[in-house]
């Protein structure tokens, strides 16, 4: 007997090792136990070529036409990857190009083991991460001064009137300059989202800036974050979570001492830093999901990795592989209880936290793949497969 999903999920396929696993994780873990409507999308980089990268945006339409989508890591085509592959040209990155469609923002979730020990030892919890992907450094002009020169900010209202113009530097000898900016549209996106992450996840929400020194720019940040999570408060209250702003150097010490547990809303550059610093921290790659969220509460999930080319590439010479499945199949469980959350099917949520039980029961039995073992504690005696692994979660799923 298979549960039934009421409304459809957009499934989009990948590249290389990942695209191996994805069809594993569907043919064994999913549709044994599911009927399910998946609207699916190739996103592997031939059909990608092939459609000049249309089935990218048509994915991403379908998302926001259906709420939820699960994402295969994909190739983001460089120079070396143009030749592989005999591309038309270097496509941009369909993770970007999903981003601007949707307005979202990308939050990272590890998956937490009881034998895999994070690096930070007072980690217990998750502590989610939400990067503000636009603009600050990321949309900056810069300008290398070769000499003396008076550096200003200029600001010229499109309807005419006074010009704003404040002198940034007097320069006796060579410097550098740089004009950053940020909108309020794109904030006030950014700590929507993140509120609604927040409450789908049952975490307090963090943000942390440098208002001290920063008094407008970084102020800025701080009052739209202020003013949304007031206008959420019923939500949040609800919830059970609270808001809290903290200065960025009192948000990151308080992070490393935490037992975890909240949602780390950052700054772009921040969130860049921060993002690396926390994956490491909890100690595989193999262990991170991703999820965009946008504004209007539409999610699209995945792993945080990329498509494992060193795997793939042993595994095209015929050697066995022991690549990790975990956040691929989170991405897929979480795909999988958001729609029964919208759907009010508790049937359908109920399944996915099961399999979510299962891997990590599986992992804490011993049986893991070779990224695992070797920073497991204890170590199993032999490290699983990548098949070995998803048939061990396949069979204690049917048992
Ligand atoms: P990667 O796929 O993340 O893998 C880098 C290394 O990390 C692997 O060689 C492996 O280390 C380890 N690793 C990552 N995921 C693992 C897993 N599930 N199980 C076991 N080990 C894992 O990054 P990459 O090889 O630099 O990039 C490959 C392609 O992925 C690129 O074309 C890039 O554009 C794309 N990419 C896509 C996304 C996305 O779609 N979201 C994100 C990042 C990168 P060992 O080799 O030491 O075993
Ligand atoms: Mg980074």
């Amino acid at each position: 007997m298979t549960i039934k999903v009421k409304n459809p999920i957009v499934e989009m396929d990948g590249d290389e090792m990942t695209r191996i696993i994805w069809k594993m994780i569907k043919d064994k873990l999913i549709l044994p136990h599911l009927t399910i409507d998946l609207k699916y999308f190739d996103l592997g980089i031939k059909h990608r070529d092939d459609t000049d990268d249309k089935v990218t945006v048509e994915a991403a339409e379908a998302i926001k036409q259906y709420g939820v989508g699960v994402k295969c890591a994909t190739i983001t085509p460089n120079a070396a990857r143009l030749k592989e592959y005999s591309l038309k040209q270097q496509w941009k990155s369909p993770n970007g190009t999903i981003r601007s469609i949707l307005d979202g923002t990308v939050f990272r979730k590890p998956i937490i083991i009881k034998n895999i020990p994070p690096v930070v030892r007072s980690w217990k919890k998750p502590i989610l991460i939400g990067r503000h992907a636009y603009g600050d450094i990321y949309k900056s002009v810069e300008i290398e001064v070769a000499g003396p020169g008076k550096a200003e900010l200029v600001f010229s209202p499109s309807g005419g009137g006074a010009k704003q113009v404040l002198s940034i530097h007097d320069f006796k000898g060579p410097g550098v300059i740089m004009g950053i900016h940020n909108t309020e549209k794109s904030i006030r996106s950014f700590a929507k989202s993140c509120i609604n992450y927040a409450v789908t996840e049952k975490v307090d929400l963090w943000f942390g800036a440098k208002d001290t020194i920063s008094k407008q720019y970084h102020g800025f940040f701080r009052d739209v974050f202020a003013d949304e999570a007031e206008k959420a408060k019923g939500e949040m209250g609800k919830a059970g979570i609270q808001y809290r702003y903290l200065l960025i150097d009192d948000a990151v010490a308080q992070i490393m001492k935490s037992e975890g547990g909240m949602l780390w809303a950052c700054m772009n550059y921040d969130g860049d830093v921060m993002s690396d610093m926390v994956a490491s921290g909890f100690g595989s790659l193999g262990l991170m999901t991703s999820v965009l969220v946008s504004p209007d509460g539409t999610y699209e999930f995945e792993a945080a990795h990329g498509t494992v080319m060193r795997h793939y590439y042993e595994h095209l010479k015929g050697k066995p592989t022991s690549t990790n499945s975990v956040a691929s199949i989170f991405a897929w469980t979480g795909a999988i209880a958001r729609r029964g959350e919208l759907d009010g099917t508790k049937d359908v949520v109920d399944f996915a936290h099961r399999l979510e039980s299962v891997v990590i029961r599986t992992i804490e039995d011993g049986v893991m793949t070779k990224d695992l073992a070797l920073i497991a504690d204890p170590k199993p005696k032999k490290h699983a497969l990548t098949e070995e692994f998803i048939d061990e979660v396949a069979k204690r799923m049917n048992g």
